[in-house]
């Protein structure tokens, strides 16, 4: 079973991604719990490149440095515990860069996604979670939580109403495959809400 976060930053994917990893394995699951960018020993020398390039590689670049992480992350992790039978709950996937390279960067969201789904050969998730939550719910957590508010901070709110936009867009365009959450909500509701639909997977 193939299940993926998604969301804004600050949307609360890493905590819900752990409450799931957890119930998972009490119902005698084996999880990989994984990311990207920077799932494998690759990808993480390619979230270091794409997240200090900011600002002056092209949009085309910093889309293919996320295929190529996408790529060797899905057929040497991914792929490999899903045909063990094992459950992979992974942090961001094709959807994120429909969002950010996408909506965010401006770049063709149908070729985004082809790029993508050439790069993990078609491979979808069963189900993808999507934290929703507005620009201002996410920065006040961040500072809540003292990290660096990162993207939204640099970009300001109109690349993170355009990349919020687009998630909503790919739900909607694919309701089966997601469950969209309001990520305002405390995590322990958000989480039951996502075991009750994850329940229906196992
Ligand atoms: O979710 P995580 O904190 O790992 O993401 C790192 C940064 O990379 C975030 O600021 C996110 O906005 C950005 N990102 C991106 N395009 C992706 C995935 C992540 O711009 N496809
Ligand atoms: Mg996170």
């Amino acid at each position: 079973v193939f299940i993926t976060l998604e969301g804004g930053d600050g949307s609360g994917k890493t905590t819900q991604s752990t409450l799931l990893e957890e119930w998972l394995s009490a119902q005698g699951r084996t999880v990989v719990r994984t990311r990207e960018p920077g799932g494998t020993d690759f990808g993480t020398e390619v979230r270091e490149i794409v997240l200090h390039s900011r600002g002056f590689i092209t949009p085309r670049a910093e889309a293919l440095l996320y295929a190529a992480d996408r790529a060797q992350h899905i057929a040497t992790k991914v792929r490999p515990a899903l045909e063990r039978g094992e459950v992979v709950v992974q942090d961001r996937y094709l959807d994120s860069s429909v969002a950010y390279q996408g909506a965010g960067r401006v770049l063709d969201a149908e070729e985004v996604r082809d790029l993508s789904l050439w790069a993990v050969e078609g491979l979808l998730p069963d189900l993808t979670i999507l934290l929703d939550l507005d620009e201002t719910a996410a920065r006040a957590r961040l500072d809540g939580a003292d990290k660096p508010f990162d993207r939204l901070e640099a970009e300001k709110g109109e690349f993170h109403a355009r990349v919020r936009a687009a998630f909503l867009a790919l739900a909607e365009r694919e309701p089966d495959r997601f469950l969209v959450v309001d990520a305002s909500a405390d995590p322990e509701t958000i989480a039951a809400s996502i075991r009750n639909r994850v329940a229906t997977l196992l």
